[in-house]
């Protein structure tokens, strides 16, 4: 770790490796903690919103490059979706008359006959691999099995024909690294294409594994730790106390700035806590009257429904009984000033030396680009 820090980023999802890129192009010291993967690990292969070019031409000198979207997405779940931007072999996977679903055996919620009528592609079979455990595939472990040794689906595609552009699940590999589809394409003589994922997404897996190497390429300074304590004096953040992993004493890091990028419920940036003890849904504890607080640095949180603003989990006014719609507690966040600074409750500039983006910033819209964009916020 660099003795001296000009910024460090809390949280190493899209929008804090996003924020960690700029800040080391500009010339800054700079340091990201992460205590693991976000929402970032479980998106689908579609990228919503924007794609920032230092980012995109970090994920593509990583191994990821992304390609603009101008067709629509087959999604396992049987629509078809758009999306800006993709990785190229979710972005090959248009729906037309070469189009042919491509099912595994063993693997589920993939099948072919079914998905090939919702998305109206004019061919689909089932491929049968050599080795398919008794128990069936899990997507990880059949996409590591393929990175591994692909030739038994590259000889069950060959039978398909050239001119075919195979729609396979997101299988392709586990490492971008490895190029797996492109060993297939090549091998196979057909186009392999790959639909969206679901979470637990491999391809979610392959852009958080990505970003981590994006961070190690751009000389960011990456501590895989957890943001549990901070110094203030007035209003700024003079350090933070992370529990390193493997460590045994808090460190403590001290900077001129922080970017807090800890993402929302899945990043555990925004938490829901009753007198000071977080509320553990998974033990069953009810979040009825929590609190919702901000984790890493204290930071207000709030939710602006109905023309007030809820400070608690509440209910009735927060949520919709009727699943698919939209949830008000799920826009939980911290506010921030036009510069990004959280803001408090009576709106004024928390702490003057912190920036929030990505998920952990209150606000309806989502996805990816949004995230990585800046302030703006995103879903989860
Ligand atoms: C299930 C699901 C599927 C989605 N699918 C898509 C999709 O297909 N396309 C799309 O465009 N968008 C999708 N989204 C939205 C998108 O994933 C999010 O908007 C985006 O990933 C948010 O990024 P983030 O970096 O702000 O947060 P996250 O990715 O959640 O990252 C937060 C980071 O902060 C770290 N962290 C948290 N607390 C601390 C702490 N105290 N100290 C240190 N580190 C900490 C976490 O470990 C993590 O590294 C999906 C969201 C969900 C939930």
């Amino acid at each position: 770790m660099a003795g001296h820090l000009d910024v460090i980023v809390i949280g190493g999802g899209i929008a804090g490796v996003a924020a960690a890129l700029e800040s080391a192009a500009a010339g800054a010291v700079t340091a990201v903690v992460r205590a693991g993967p976000g929402a970032t690990a479980l998106a689908s292969g579609a990228w919503h919103g924007p794609l920032p070019s230092l980012l995109g031409e970090a994920l593509a000198a990583a191994g990821l490059p992304h390609l603009p979207v101008d067709t629509l997405l087959p999604h396992p779940f049987g629509d078809l979706r758009p999306a800006d931007n993709a990785p190229a072999t979710h972005a090959a996977a248009r729906i037309d008359e070469a189009a042919c679903v491509c099912g595994i055996a063993g693997l589920p919620h993939f099948p072919a006959a079914a998905l090939a009528r919702m998305w109206r592609a004019p061919r689909h079979v089932t491929l049968a691999l050599p080795e398919t455990p008794a128990a069936g595939w899990s997507p990880v472990a059949l996409a590591a099995a393929l990175e591994r040794d692909p030739a038994g689906l590259i000889a069950a595609l060959r039978q398909l024909g050239a001119g075919t552009r195979a729609i396979l699940p997101a299988v392709l590999g586990l490492d971008p690294l490895a190029r797996t589809a492109e060993r297939v394409a090549a091998a196979a003589g057909v186009d392999v294409a790959e639909a969206l994922g679901v979470p637990p997404s491999v391809p979610g897996w392959r852009l958080d594994r990505t970003l981590v190497r994006v961070l190690e390429r751009s000389g960011v300074t990456l501590l895989e730790g957890r943001v549990v304590d901070r110094a203030v004096q007035d209003d700024v953040v003079l350090s933070v106390r992370v529990a390193v992993r493997g460590e045994p004493v808090l460190r403590e890091l001290a900077a001129a700035a922080f970017v807090l990028a800890t993402g929302r419920f899945v990043g555990g940036g925004i938490a829901a806590a009753d007198g000071g003890e977080e509320v553990d849904v998974a033990r069953g504890q009810a979040l009825r009257e929590a609190s919702l607080v901000e984790r890493a640095l204290g930071c207000d949180v709030w939710i602006e429904h109905l023309g007030d603003r809820f400070r608690e989990v509440q209910p009735v006014p927060l949520t919709d009984p009727v699943r698919a719609e939209p949830q008000a507690l799920l826009r939980a966040g911290v506010h921030v000033d036009a510069a990004g600074r959280p803001r408090d409750v009576q709106d004024q500039v928390r702490y003057r030396n912190v920036t929030a983006r990505g998920a952990v910033v209150a606000a309806t819209s989502h996805g990816l680009g949004r995230a990585a964009a800046g302030a703006a916020g995103g879903a989860a």
